[in-house]
């Protein structure tokens, strides 16, 4: 076997799981390929919403239509959710869980046998024979192992940076934390991840030395519950402390974080990012919904209130921060009076952007099993209605931000003779002409009659 191909969905930590397991098929020889020409296929998959299901499904079944011959894996968080569905799409080899992404290097080259074969689930969606955890379908012959065991007990954290230049990715992600601990009705998450953990701080000062060593000027952070940062760690650490100490053990020119849940983003938090220009003033801070009673029903352990004090202190602090925000449209029981105060609340909070989830239900989810469902057509409604309020933060931001001098990073997206840069509040912005991916720019900032941000080279910083 000697030509991988692997497509990735989902969020930056499944970009970081995916990273991981590129460089165990690597360390066996393998080279990337392209789909047709693929001996192995790996599908790292997301489940947060029934369309990233339904995306993955089709994507399986169109690699398979392309290349019969590929064996397919299938890993990530659909995987760990019904790896049953997924082992009954012909082609489909292998379907691998969150606890044992490690492992699937190992499985595809086909070599020895799995570390935890009590971990495999033995199988036979259509009550055919199987032995070992391997399972043959009665419909064309084909077999698939499923192996998802063993997430229940898992602590380790997998370290695969998406480095710079890899996919497209100027700025390589490095994944800190995973897991989650919370039960917030709607998600999902929860039971594909397992539970909260965190890497050493020790291995994240080596990955990020060894990530500047090789060129990167900026990393994100990420984690699935980023701000339970080193709370099962002993001694115990917070984020900050952990930001603190990258900062003054490596020479990283820019640190991003993901995700911050909003008890999460405590005071001393927002004064550590303020007084250091090392870390981007760019929050995103998941808001669901600005109803109390929505809130509380998705158990989320904040009300609107709450959430708005922390956005008015990093506003008051940082004026002029990116914050961002994720919205749910059409939650069960969800009313037009609370759609109206989630529209009022984020028309109230300076936000630079929002995105906005419409609610779908998510087996083994509490919420799934609410009654109240509000219809299709009422949900799909509702999101447009706070997408184009999202989109009118977005525009005003980008107004208040035109004719400022910004340093930025340049991205490898090249647009209509302009090359994409991000700015450190998280603006991307077009310059003129072509320029190498990884340079700091000083920028003066324009808006195109169109809205979006032209920047004119003031100096070019390195
Ligand atoms: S905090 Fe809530 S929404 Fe976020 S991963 Fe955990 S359970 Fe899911």
């Amino acid at each position: 076997m000697s030509g991988y191909y692997l497509e990735n969905f989902g969020c930056r930590a499944t970009q970081a799981d995916a990273a991981a397991v590129q460089l165990g098929l690597e360390a066996r020889g393998l080279r990337p390929v392209a789909a047709e020409e693929a001996d192995l296929v790996v599908v790292n998959t997301c489940t947060v919403t029934a369309s990233a299901d339904s995306q993955a499904r089709q994507a399986i079944r169109a690699f398979h239509r392309k290349n019969p011959r590929a064996r397919i894996v299938v890993c990530g968080c659909y995987a760990q959710r019904a790896p049953e569905e997924l082992a009954e799409i012909e082609g489909v080899s292998w379907v691998v869980g969150n606890a044992h992404q490690a492992e699937i290097a190992t499985i595809a080259c086909g070599e020895g046998s799995v570390t935890h074969a009590e971990d495999l689930v033995a199988i036979a969606p259509l009550g055919a024979a199987h032995s070992a955890g391997r399972a043959r379908s009665a419909s064309e012959g084909y077999e698939a192992g499923i192996l998802t065991g063993g997430l229940a007990d898992f602590r380790e954290v997998l370290v695969g940076p998406v480095e710079p230049g890899l996919g497209g990715h100027t700025r390589p992600t490095l994944k800190i934390q995973d897991g989650c601990n919370h039960r917030c009705a709607y998600c999902v998450i929860p039971q594909v991840r397992g539970r909260s953990r965190s890497l050493a701080p020790e291995e994240v000062v080596a990955e990020i030395r060894r990530l500047v060593g090789i060129g990167a000027r900026e990393v994100v952070l990420s984690g699935i519950n980023l701000g339970g940062y080193g709370r099962d760690l002993a001694p115990r650490l917070s984020l900050g402390d952990l930001i603190e100490e990258i900062l003054a053990r490596t020479a990283i020119e820019r640190l991003r974080l993901s995700s911050l849940e909003p008890m999460h983003l405590t005071a001393d938090l927002v004064d550590r990012m303020a007084s250091n220009d090392r870390i981007a003033p760019h929050f995103h801070i998941p808001l669901q919904s600005g109803s109390d009673r929505i809130l509380h029903a998705m158990h989320r352990w904040y009300r609107a209130e709450h959430y708005a004090r922390r956005i008015e202190w990093i506003h008051q602090r940082i004026p002029d921060a990116a914050i961002g925000a994720d919205a749910i449209a059409g939650f069960p029981g969800e009313t037009d009076a609370d759609h109206r105060a989630t529209l009022d609340l984020v028309a109230r909070l300076p936000f630079s952007y929002l995105h906005v989830f419409s609610f779908s239900a998510r087996p083994g989810t509490e919420a799934a099993r609410l009654g109240g469902a509000v219809s299709q057509e009422r949900i799909r409604a509702r999101a447009r209605e706070l997408r184009a309020l999202g989109a009118e933060k977005a525009a005003a931001f980008r107004a208040r931000q035109a004719g400022r001098v910004l340093r930025a990073l340049t991205l490898q997206t090249i647009r209509d003779g302009a090359t994409d840069a991000l700015t450190a509040n998280y603006l991307t912005v077009g310059v003129p002409g072509v320029w190498k991916p990884n340079l700091w720019l000083n920028l003066r900032l324009r808006q195109r009659e169109d809205g979006s941000l032209a920047a004119d080279p003031v100096e070019v910083a390195a």
